[in-house]
């Protein structure tokens, strides 16, 4: 199936030169989110992971149903103010300010390998935080997966040392 049939440009969202990657019309069509998800899957063997994480808000979209087709237990990594439990949390930089995320403490079980899920790598800074974050916390990240991979923003350098996998490269 063509998936990219359903990845919508829309230029300069949501600012001037940013080329938006819109997965809203795959979202729309349950057999194309369907075969997304059980490619994104599908590349990960049973055995090597114990949990999937993702950072809010469209990871969650993807995290979510890989969790249930590999049958692994989900961990959102949330930002400020979101998870009621005791957190680790990670700050990071982004184009103009900071951002943060937080995992619940009790999330990750010391040495707990750890795929982490997102819709599109850019510059990587969110997936590098995401990583960092799952360390601090005791997890191991064993992968990295994303439905789409804007390769010209070479967000992989940020994430040297990771294994890397998105379905769509543009
Ligand atoms: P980055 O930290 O630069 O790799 O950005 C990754 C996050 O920003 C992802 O979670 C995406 O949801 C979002 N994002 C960044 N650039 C784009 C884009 N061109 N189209 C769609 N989403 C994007």
């Amino acid at each position: 199936m063509d998936l990219r049939a359903f990845i919508r440009d829309v230029p300069d969202f949501p600012k001037p030169g940013v080329l938006f990657k819109d997965i809203m019309p795959l979202l729309g069509d349950p057999a194309a989110f369907g075969f997304a998800v059980a490619e994104l899957a599908g590349h990960y063997p049973a055995g090597g992971i114990d949990v999937i994480a993702a950072a809010e808000a469209r990871g969650f979209l993807f995290a979510a149903p890989m969790a249930l087709a590999l049958k692994k237990p989900l961990v959102p990594l949330r930002k400020p103010g979101k998870l009621p439990g005791e957190t680790h949390s990670f700050k990071y930089d982004l184009e103009y300010g900071s951002a943060e995320l937080h995992v619940h403490a009790d999330a990750i079980r010391p040495g707990a390998r750890v795929l982490v899920v997102d819709d599109v790598l850019a510059t990587g800074g969110t997936m590098a935080a995401a990583c960092k974050l799952i360390e601090l916390a005791g997890g191991s990240v064993v992968g990295c997966a994303f439905l789409i991979e804007l390769a010209f923003l070479n967000g992989r350098a940020p994430l040297v040392g990771y294994d890397i996998f998105s379905l769509l490269t543009y």
